[in-house]
């Protein structure tokens, strides 16, 4: 199948920072041509004249499986609303249920323009079977912690759902992910890492989330959560760090020049109290930065475009300095620093000729956006669901012009979530 997209202007994301109009010929899952007038054959035209062009957004920390949880944290601390909210109403839900919330997580990724997402939840045969159905690019995993006496049964879940689809999907590829260090023991956080390094895996973990975190490991250990990991040998791993509000100076010399990202939130640390990362000092050092949203229970929602503008006001804000971070930056964040932090960027995160055809079409002639005067910024801090008109992954087009092409009955699917709402309870 080949597709031309014609004509729109291609913020490429790629090192010569490239914003120019140009087609693109997209063949099977590759784009195959960059650049002026492609004259060949093609299967299908999409005229991009007046729109623009950017890879999909990359995710790099959700939990597709808390869909349903919106607005739980409201009023609520970290610790408050895990043990008293969300662990109790997902001890309610069966796999069925996370195949159900997932598939929801994945249209809504769909309509607003991510193509590819981390995840760590459970539930997992039927939570990847959502994955697979949705078309959407993922690293995945069976979030693993020990702190209810089942952590191996966890390491088995995960290591059968690996062996048994880590071939079967090349949207698909795995990190092994614990949970924290504070729902974890340290003989359980070195089985972990060791199952990782054995199997080539991206190690994932919520870290130094907010101050409680901190007295808890330093009660603990004696030391912060970074010097713990240091010690574990996790920073001498690939290693997917999440939220990392609570990164001292001293813990930034023991990160550089490593093999290590970090996925800041912003809206699920200004949800919960948590604080506000110092990206700007991560990034200062050279530590890669990319963004998530958490699950939509903290996170509010996974329209990643709903996050990035926070992205750049609160550092500007946060360290009194309108010139610490620019609205471009934020987007490599969203894009080649997310696929970087998942070690996908050969793959994807810029266009470019030989890359997988993950690629958002923005219609940024909408009165509400209307006139565009400085375009990176516009979008970063101006786009909404109306603007996100096309959404193509992995050469699939799974949203064109605002309509979704999965093969999903919506009524069916709400029919299915209020179901859940009933049986679980109060929210
Ligand atoms: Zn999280």
């Amino acid at each position: 199948m080949k597709i031309l997209i014609k004509n729109g202007l291609v913020v490429t994301i790629n090192k010569n920072d490239e914003i120019k109009k140009m087609d693109i010929l997209i063949e099977d899952d590759e784009i195959k041509f960059l650049g002026d007038n492609y004259n060949g054959n093609v299967d299908k035209v999409i005229d991009a004249t007046n729109k623009v062009i950017l890879p999909g957004l990359i995710n790099t920390h959700t939990h597709l499986g808390m869909s349903i949880f919106r607005g739980t944290s409201d009023g609520l601390s970290l610790m408050n609303w895990l043990n008293n909210k969300i662990w109790p109403l997902e001890d309610k839900l069966t796999p069925k249920d996370v195949y159900y919330n997932n598939l929801l997580s994945c249209i809504e990724m769909i309509k607003t323009g991510t193509t590819t997402c981390c995840d760590m939840y459970f539930g997992v045969t039927e939570g990847i079977n959502a994955i697979i159905n949705s078309k959407i690019r993922c690293v995945y995993t069976r979030c693993l912690m020990d702190n209810d006496g089942l952590g191996d049964e966890k390491i088995k879940e995960f290591l059968d759902l690996y062996n048994n689809y880590k071939d079967k999907n090349p949207l698909l590829t795995f990190s092994a992910s614990v949970h924290s260090m504070y729902t974890c023991s340290y003989e359980y956080l070195k089985k972990v890492k060791k199952l990782a390094d054995e199997n080539n895996l991206l190690l994932n973990i919520h870290c130094a989330e907010n101050i409680e975190e901190i007295n808890t490991i330093k009660e603990k250990y004696n030391k912060t959560p970074i010097q713990l990991l240091d010690e574990l040998g996790y920073l001498q791993s690939k290693l997917l760090l999440a939220h990392g509000t609570y990164i001292t100076d001293e813990d930034i010399k023991l990160l550089k020049n490593k093999n290590v990202s970090i996925a800041h939130n912003p809206i699920s640390n200004l949800n919960l109290g948590c604080g506000i990362a110092p990206i700007s000092k991560f990034v200062k050092n050279n530590i890669n930065v990319s963004i998530g949203t958490d699950g939509q229970g903290s996170g509010n929602n996974l329209n990643l475009f709903n996050h990035i503008g926070y992205v750049d006001l609160l550092q500007k804000g946060f360290n009194k300095d309108a010139q610490i971070i620019e609205s471009y930056d934020v987007l490599k964040m969203a894009t080649i620093n997310g696929a970087k932090a998942l070690g996908l960027d050969n793959l994807v995160g810029s266009i470019e000729v030989g890359k997988k055809a993950d690629i958002i079409i923005l219609d940024m002639n909408n009165i509400e956006i209307f006139p565009t005067n400085n375009l990176i910024f516009d979008i970063v801090h101006n786009i909404s669901i109306n603007n996100i008109e096309t959404t193509i992954i992995n050469g699939n087009i799974l949203m064109e012009n605002h309509k979704l092409l999965l093969d999903v009955n919506i009524d069916d699917l709400k029919e299915n979530i209020n179901n859940i709402l009933k049986k679980i309870g109060e929210i």
